[in-house]
């Protein structure tokens, strides 16, 4: 077995009363790729909030490679590597595909001097690796407004993975997407999910059935059954929980 990556125990969030994580565990370990489902308002969002520290837990512990993430800021748990992307991909819209890469590379730096000076050979190594892994060479010169939904939602994982997060925490990828579209992001995180670990939300059960070999569902704050997709689909728990029957 190998270590956890992230482990929480006992994790509830309190929000006027409202108890939107009610003493949650979880644990996943290193190099696993988790796909956590569960219906509107099972509190998915709020569980990204609490590992990322936007939300801070009312009780319970929140723990990333054994240490307790308690009152760090977002900042300071984004540079212990944990990374997280949002629904509505955020890229450079007028920088090229290459340069929002660059700049991922050089999160730190000032911007201009990462656009008007040569990068170093490691760094442009290091694009050019993200550019095939993302599958985004040939579009590597153009702006990333002339990208497809689909195709700005794998440049910024890419921008994500530039930053080398140990853990990643995908927020609905494939909303809106095209089939085709909906398989390349798929393959893209397996593919990731070969050296990092992977959180991912998600409502789309093929593209859950695509990617994840073990899927967490979440219910009113707390987690209803974990398992296989097949497993999952078939407890009745869940079966309840989606189709109130
Ligand atoms: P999901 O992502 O699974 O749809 P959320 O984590 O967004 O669920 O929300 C879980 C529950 O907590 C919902 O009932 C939501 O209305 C409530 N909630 C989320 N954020 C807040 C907040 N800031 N204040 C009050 N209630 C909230």
């Amino acid at each position: 077995m190998n270590p956890k990556i992230l482990e929480i125990k006992n994790l509830t969030v309190n929000f006027d009363g409202f108890k939107a994580l009610n003493s949650l565990n979880f644990s996943m370990e290193t190099g696993e790729l988790r796909v956590i489902i569960g219906p509107n308002g099972a509190g998915k969002t709020t569980f990204l909030d609490v590992i990322t520290g936007k939300v801070q837990p009312t009780i319970g512990q929140v723990l990333f490679k054994g240490r307790n993430l308690q009152n760090l800021s977002e900042h300071q748990i984004a540079r212990l590597g944990i990374g997280r992307k949002f629904q509505t991909p955020r890229v450079y819209q007028n920088l090229t595909v290459r340069e929002n890469l660059d700049l991922a590379c050089n999160k730190n730096k000032n911007v201009f001097s990462t656009l008007f000076s040569r990068p170093p050979a490691v760094e442009y190594r290091q694009v050019g690796g993200l550019l095939e892994t993302i599958g985004l060479i040939p579009k590597a010169d153009l702006a990333a407004a002339l990208l497809s939904h689909g195709e700005k939602q794998r440049l910024e994982i890419g921008m994500l993975v530039a930053q080398s997060p140990d853990l990643l925490l995908v927020d609905e990828p494939v909303a809106g997407l095209t089939d085709e579209e909906t398989e390349n992001v798929g393959n893209l995180l397996l593919a990731l999910a070969e050296s990092h670990s992977i959180i991912v939300i998600e409502h789309d059960m093929e593209f859950v059935r695509q990617i994840a070999r073990r899927v967490t569902v979440l219910h009113q704050g707390s987690v209803l059954c974990e398992g296989t997709m097949d497993e999952v689909q078939n407890d009745p728990r869940v079966i309840e929980v989606y189709l109130g029957c």
